[in-house]
């Protein structure tokens, strides 16, 4: 065990919509009995790419005792669960609905949403 960053999810403020399963690349996160989990500490970086996607705040970063991540663990557990499986919804880009497919994709906040934009729509977005 470790003291590192690690990510927290409230479970009171999670309403189990998913969003949060595929911005992980480490497939930490299943929606489980309607709420998010993260399912194996190790397989968490911490990196929380996941929190910006949120709707409900529900997910923030910790620093807490835990397993090391490991980036063995996220091999092995990708080899028997390839992270296509464990995306709950498709993502696209909220202004012109490509999805990661087609373009790189960024979670924003905008309005007081979650939402994610595409690489060419960003740039519009910054500049006007
Ligand atoms: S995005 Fe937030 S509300 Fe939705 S499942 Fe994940 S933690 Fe729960």
């Amino acid at each position: 065990m470790v003291l590192r960053k690690i990510v927290k999810i409230d479970e009171e403020k999670c309403n189990g919509c998913g969003r949060c399963v595929s911005p992980c690349a480490e497939g930490a996160i299943q929606i489980i009995d309607g709420k998010a989990k993260v399912i194996r500490d190790e397989l968490c970086d911490g990196a929380g790419f996941c929190l910006g996607v949120c709707p409900t705040g529900a997910l923030t970063i910790e620093e807490r005792e835990a397993e090391a991540f490991s980036h063995q663990a996220v091999e092995e557990h990708l080899e028997k669960t390839p992270h296509t499986e464990t995306q709950e919804i498709e993502i696209s880009c909220f202004n012109c609905t490509r999805t990661d497919q087609q373009a790189p994709l960024f979670p924003i906040r905008y309005k007081g949403d979650s939402v994610w934009v595409c690489a060419k729509c960003l740039p519009q977005m910054i500049h006007g």
